[in-house]
């Protein structure tokens, strides 16, 4: 551990004033804290969030609902409000990490987690997410779990997070402060592909905070569904969230978004138009599955993601109709 400033604002203004070079924000710290020691990450100054009462700030009557980014995962979950009315965004935080870190870690952490991929968590490999410029480790060396969708020769480590999967099949957004105004960014266009910048993660600046997640009003039922190695505390291998408008046994829009196999939350128009207008029967449910990877050229390596990926969707599509 080398040594570190730590800034610790009381409101949104001083926080964006205090960013600056070799400046990281700290909030539950449950990602920050483990890349520290680790040496991934040695910033200069930490900036602690969690006296920032903007963060806080949650309208559960308005449209869209706010939650505020420094809430926390369990804090979310438990609003019976997400639980009602947004069952996949529930179900996406209740099936992540374990009951300890969700009482810590907070809705803007949880988005902008880092990589598990072992070549960015081990600071003498090079990695061109951690360090710009570096080749990726990965690509000659051992990753059990590649990307199927949105991979680069630069980059192929999987997004790692479920509440994103669920925010866009949700439709959902995020509000940011930049140090000039307020933004809003959907969800699905807040991560970058990584291209041949792995190291941009996201289409915020360094310096920006989240300030909130915004969810529209659900329109139909949604399902989340994580397939992973084991039944708890591991993260996902796949996952699908479904969001459904049906008349009957007929679906009328879909809204479909994959994790664990791209790299970053990934909308599946094709998966969305292979349902679009149907019956929801198994089949069909099914067939969006695979619809989802027709583009995509099977390989050894990549055959077990396509499978999860399309059984996952395959289970939140029948999950949504009650199985
Ligand atoms: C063992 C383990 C298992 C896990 N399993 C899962 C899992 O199954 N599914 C899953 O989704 N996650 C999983 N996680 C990840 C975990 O959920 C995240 O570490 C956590 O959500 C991060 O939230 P935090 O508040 O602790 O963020 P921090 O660690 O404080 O910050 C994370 C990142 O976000 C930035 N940041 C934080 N808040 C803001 C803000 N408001 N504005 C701008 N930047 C901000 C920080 O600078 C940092 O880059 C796991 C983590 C561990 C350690
Ligand atoms: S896959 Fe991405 S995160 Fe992993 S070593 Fe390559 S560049 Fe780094």
């Amino acid at each position: 551990m080398r040594p570190f400033e730590y800034a610790r604002p009381s409101d949104l203004a001083q926080a964006l004033a205090a960013a600056g070079p070799d400046t990281v924000f700290i909030a539950g710290g449950t990602t920050v804290v483990d890349l520290m020691r680790l040496d991934v990450l040695a910033p200069r100054r930490l900036v602690g969030l969690g006296d920032v009462a903007e963060l806080r700030r949650t309208e559960l009557d308005g449209d869209p609902v706010r939650l505020g980014a420094g809430v926390t995962m369990a804090e979310a979950a438990a609003l019976p409000l997400v639980r009602e009315r947004y069952p996949a965004l529930a179900a996406a935080i209740d099936l992540a990490a374990s009951a300890q870190i969700r009482n810590v870690a907070t809705l803007g952490g949880n988005l902008l987690q880092k990589t598990r991929c072992p070549y960015f968590r081990d600071a003498s490999s090079p990695c061109g997410r951690r360090r710009p410029g570096d080749a990726c480790s990965a690509l000659t060396g051992h990753l059990e779990q590649r990307a199927v969708l949105g991979a680069s020769p630069h980059c192929v480590a999987p997004y790692p997070g479920d509440m994103a999967v669920a925010l866009v099949a949700l439709e959902a957004s995020v509000e940011a402060a930049t140090a000039a105004k307020v933004v809003t960014v959907q969800v699905a266009d807040l991560f970058r592909e990584p291209g041949d910048a792995p190291h941009k993660e996201t289409v915020l600046g360094d310096g920006d905070i989240i300030t909130a997640v915004l969810l529209p009003a659900p329109r139909g039922t949604s399902a989340f569904v994580k397939l992973r190695d084991r039944a708890s505390f591991a993260f996902a291998a796949a996952s699908a969230a479904v969001s459904l408008e049906l008349d009957h046994d007929r679906v009328v829009a879909a809204r479909i978004a994959l994790g664990g196999v791209a790299t970053r939350p990934w909308r599946s128009s094709e998966a969305e138009s292979a349902v679009s207008g149907e019956r929801l029967t198994p089949e069909r449910a099914f067939a969006a599955g695979e619809a989802a990877f027709e583009a995509v050229a099977r390989t050894h390596e990549n055959r077990r993601g396509i499978a999860l990926g399309a059984r996952a969707v395959t289970a939140a599509l029948l999950a949504c109709r009650g199985g």
